[in-house]
């Protein structure tokens, strides 16, 4: 950039950079999406179009910042957590955080038309806010997916229950809203069961789970055999990876499949049968 007087201004600027060895979790949400979800005629509880396209922008994003190795989404909100050794903008919190939600905005209003052909977007137009959380441990990253899967399944046997005496039972909402009022999750499962026939344990496991998005490099991972613990020890080194190793690395990413699931990832079996996941995480 060319000198001039007013080159000063730039000591004005304020960059926060994240702790290193830490996981950067970027969560993403969608504003207004109450009055959106309204106005562009979702289905409720639970409109799968519109989840179908949530989950499409997510894997649009971890392709295009492939440091991201995991992702998880529920209603209007996506969760992407990033390697802890990552180096991304030199962990410049701004460029990270406007980066994944101007990238998910973008692929939301870009593959809109392809799952919802039937709805025109027109203004109200969506947009997403977002915010940064640092994780330290392997254990409080895992806590937060935990929390944000409870929040699923109390959500959705909620808004389950309440569209069920809605849709089905011709309840107004204020008179639905005023019988679940401190109800727990077993009278939830009851009026489901006994007066709608739902069981709610068989309703489509992207509702009661959510989505969870991750390379899927097992494939490539047995075959070219890379020790697991070398990559870990490299990728916390202050050591400077070779290009050939970065470049190898970036084309087994870019090879691997982006999968979506509907699993529980509370429990350790999930963790434990994708150890890539972890990868470079000291205190696994
Ligand atoms: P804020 O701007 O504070 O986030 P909001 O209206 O987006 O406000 P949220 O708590 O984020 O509030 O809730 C999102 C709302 O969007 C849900 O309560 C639901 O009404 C609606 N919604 C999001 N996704 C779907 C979907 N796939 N199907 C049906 N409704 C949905
Ligand atoms: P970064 O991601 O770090 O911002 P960048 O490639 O966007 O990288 P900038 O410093 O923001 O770098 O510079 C933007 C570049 O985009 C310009 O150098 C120029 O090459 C190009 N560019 C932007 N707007 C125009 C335009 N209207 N016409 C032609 N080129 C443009
Ligand atoms: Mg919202
Ligand atoms: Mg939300």
């Amino acid at each position: 950039m060319a000198n001039s007087k007013y080159e000063y201004v730039k000591t004005f600027e304020q960059t926060t950079t994240l702790l290193p060895n830490t996981y950067i979790v970027v969560r993403v949400d969608g504003r207004g999406f109450h009055k959106f979800s309204t106005k562009h005629d979702f289905e409720k509880p639970n409109d799968r179009a519109a989840l179908d396209l949530m989950n499409a922008a997510a894997a649009a994003v971890m392709k295009e910042l492939p440091d991201i190795s995991f992702a998880y989404g529920i209603s209007d909100e996506f969760s992407f957590i990033f390697e802890r050794s990552s180096r991304l903008f030199d962990r410049r919190e701004s460029k990270i955080l406007t980066t994944v939600v101007s990238t998910f905005t973008a692929y939301y209003l870009h593959l809109w038309s392809t799952f919802v052909p039937s709805k025109p977007l027109t203004p109200l137009l969506p947009s997403f806010d977002g915010r940064v959380v640092l994780y330290p441990s392997t254990q409080t990253m895992r806590d937060y997916m935990s929390w944000r899967q409870v929040d699923c399944h109390i959500n959705n046997l909620y808004n389950t229950t309440f569209w069920a005496l809605v849709q089905r039972g011709g309840m107004d909402v204020t008179k639905a809203e005023e019988k679940l009022k401190g109800t727990l999750a077993a009278d939830k499962n009851e009026i489901l069961f006994s007066q709608f026939g739902i069981n709610y344990n068989n309703e489509p496991e992207i509702y009661r789970k959510g989505s969870i998005i991750f390379c899927d490099v097992s494939y490539p991972y047995h075959q070219e055999v890379p020790d697991p613990a070398a990559l870990a020890v490299s990728k916390n080194s202050e050591v400077e990876i070779s290009k050939t190793q970065k470049e190898k690395e970036r084309k087994r990413r870019s090879k691997a499949e982006i999968v979506v699931q509907h699993t529980d990832i509370i429990k350790d079996d999930f963790w434990e049968q994708r150890p890539w996941l972890l990868c470079g995480d000291a205190d696994r």
